[in-house]
């Protein structure tokens, strides 16, 4: 009920600002803190949701404001909307092009990286006279009109200025709870896994520089109709820096917090008039002081989470796992994989990788026979979870073939591999932390007609019945590996088997044709051990073939199909359970050459 009224009941009392603001000189800082908010949330796509940092915010912003002063400077105010959207779309232009290298960069490089942007945006601006009479700036940009009303006073900006916020938080909220916050988020909290989840972390890192680059955009455009005037001066990297501690101090990733943090910065120095010559060292303490006690910013501590009582599995009752005669359990077939049968799935000839001198796959050919659950096996370092990341393309291949379903795989990203109907676990866990059990697996779902980002965004019929859709299969999934009743729960909460089994229900959520398992039974109880046995066969039961890595012999020896052993990157024995308990080479490599008899029962049983 009260959040209900919040909404509307802010709307209303910021209609009235312009009224009781008592002089124009606070009524432009209210305007300029607007233009900061809508620059922070923008700088927010990337940093907070897609958490790639960005130190170039400044270059869109005076991209924008330049392509409105150059365009617009002693001409007509009606000419600002059309300028207006061509401000945005040149900042994006210039998002795209950081976006590519940006692919490549991570943390300091793609800090120092989009630094120089700034930079070189600064230079062209001050060295470009013709276009942008250098340091004396552009001045006499018309006020905005529309229809005749004239924006030409900071009152009637602020309305202008509120409506484009309003427009832009909307878009950030909706872009947050959609599958493509999700996503941003996949690739904050794990790259790696975010690609092997099916993720096009290549897109979907430059629809975030996009986004920001545009929306920033629009803020310069604003920013110049209201000042009349632009130089360089407005465009450097304090402008940056200031825009980051915004972000920083309000939340990183919230919705709300860039307005907040834009709203403190902005109206600071006002309230510290008093101490003027102290102003920037009690601006950098208090900046300091909320990155060292505020670090998640000022609505991350507000909305810290209470520390939630995490509940035993099958505490409220038996765990309620989905039966195999269960109508939901077709949610997780594989998808259009029926038709196509093929007898053999996986087919690997002459792999080979090589970590500088050491060889740790070494010209391996296998089979793995559809329909069956297949372990690979081996001592430590033998090269199971380098076999893994080369089939799932975190590792690039260096020689070799690969066959899957019949069709040559060619050497292509962890996300196209997924999408063929690949899908994996890790050996070390690669959750993803920030979200809840349900958001993990719900990255996994794919949508027969997937929703484009327009469709998104203005609230669509076709993206709910998306959302539906996704929805149903990862709740499928959750109930497939019994947690659905933690689905709420964040998944850094929970303990590393549980974390574990979220990761098999995001791989199932893909509904691969194939499921990787690296080491899924490490630090598992028997009776969780046996909960993993029921569920492996219930992926056999819907038509998954299941490669499984793993130490714990005996559940080897019960599920397993067929088994293959590696030993130094080189294939030792294939055979079934049977044959390899019998293979000396397999005694040899796991108790040593002159195991008794007894021992090697011992160690498989
Ligand atoms: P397993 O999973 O069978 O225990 P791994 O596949 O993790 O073994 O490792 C096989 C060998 O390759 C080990 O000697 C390991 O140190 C090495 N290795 C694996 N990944 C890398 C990497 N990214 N860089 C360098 N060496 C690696
Ligand atoms: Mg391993």
């Amino acid at each position: 009920m009260m959040r209900k009224l919040l909404i509307p009941g802010v709307c209303a009392a910021l209609l009235i600002v312009p009224a009781i603001v008592p002089n124009d000189y606070l009524m432009r800082l209210v305007n300029v803190g607007i233009i900061y908010a809508i620059l922070a949330i923008s700088l927010n796509f990337v940093l907070g949701y897609a958490g790639q940092i960005s130190l170039g915010h400044a270059g869109f912003f005076g991209i924008g404001a330049y392509t409105a002063g150059i365009l617009t400077h002693a001409g007509s105010g009606a000419m600002f909307w059309p300028v207006f959207v061509l401000a945005g779309v040149m900042a994006g232009l210039a998002g795209l092009i950081i976006g590519v290298p940006a692919l490549r960069l991570k943390g300091h490089y793609l800090a120092f990286g989009t630094l120089g942007f700034g930079e070189i945006i600064r230079i062209v601006l001050y060295n470009w006279q013709e276009v942008t009479h250098g340091g004396d700036g552009i001045a006499a940009i018309p006020a905005p009109s529309l229809f005749g009303f004239q924006f030409d006073n900071d009152q009637r900006f602020f309305y202008l200025g509120l409506a484009f916020l309003g427009l832009v938080l909307v878009l950030a909220r909706r872009t947050e709870k959609s599958k493509y916050g999700r996503s941003f988020a996949a690739l904050r909290d794990s790259e790696m896994a975010a690609g092997t989840t099916g993720v096009n972390v290549t897109r979907i890192k430059i629809l975030a520089f996009v986004i920001s680059s545009v929306i920033a955009g629009c803020a310069g455009s604003l920013y110049a109709h209201l000042v009349g005037f632009i130089s360089p001066d407005a465009f450097t990297f304090e402008v940056t820096a200031q825009v980051l501690s915004m972000v920083l101090l309000g939340g990183m990733g919230t919705t709300f917090g860039p307005v907040l943090g834009a709203g403190f910065i902005t109206m600071l120095p006002e309230a510290l008039r008093i101490s003027k010559e102290y102003y920037q060292v009690i601006y950098g303490a208090g900046v300091a002081f909320a990155v060292v006690f505020l670090p998640y910013g000022i609505l991350g501590f507000l909305r810290r989470r209470k520390a939630v009582k995490v509940p035993q599995l099958g505490e409220n009752g038996a765990i309620e796992e989905l039966a195999i005669d269960n109508p939901a359990i077709d949610l997780l077939r594989p998808r259009g994989g029926a038709e196509q049968s093929t007898d053999v799935m996986l087919s690997i000839e002459n792999l080979t990788c090589r970590f500088g001198g050491l060889v740790a796959i070494n010209d391996l050919s296998m089979q793995v026979r559809a329909g069956t659950i297949h372990a690979l096996i081996g001592p430590n370092g033998a090269g199971k979870s380098t076999f893994i990341n080369l089939v799932s393309g975190v590792y690039q291949r260096q020689e070799g073939v690969m066959r899957f379903a019949g069709k040559t795989l060619p050497a292509t990203s962890s996300w196209n591999i997924a999408k063929a109907g690949i899908a994996r676990t890790f050996q070390n866990l690669r959750s993803f932390h920030s979200l809840s059990v349900m958001d993990n697996v719900l990255v996994g779902c794919r949508g027969a007609k997937p929703a484009s980002w327009s469709s998104v965004m203005i609230a669509s019929s076709v993206a709910a019945q998306e959302e539906a859709e996704l929805r149903a299969t990862a709740e499928a999934a959750l109930r497939f590996v019994g947690l659905w009743s933690m689905r709420d729960i964040q998944v850094s909460a929970l303990p590393h088997e549980q974390q574990r089994m979220v990761e098999i229900a995001r791989a199932l959520a893909l509904r691969p044709r194939m499921i990787l398992l690296d080491e899924p039974a490490a630090g598992m109880n028997p009776t969780e051990v046996e909960r993993l046995v029921v569920q492996v066969r219930k992926m056999k039961a819907i038509g998954l073939t299941v490669l499984i890595v793993e130490h714990n012999m005996p559940f080897v020896m019960k599920i397993a199909d067929s088994i293959t052993v590696l030993n130094f990157g080189k294939k030792i024995a294939d055979g079934t359970p049977a044959q390899i308990q019998r293979d000396p080479e397999v005694i040899g490599a796991y108790l040593g050459k002159r195991a008794a008899a007894k021992d090697v029962k011992n160690a498989f049983a």
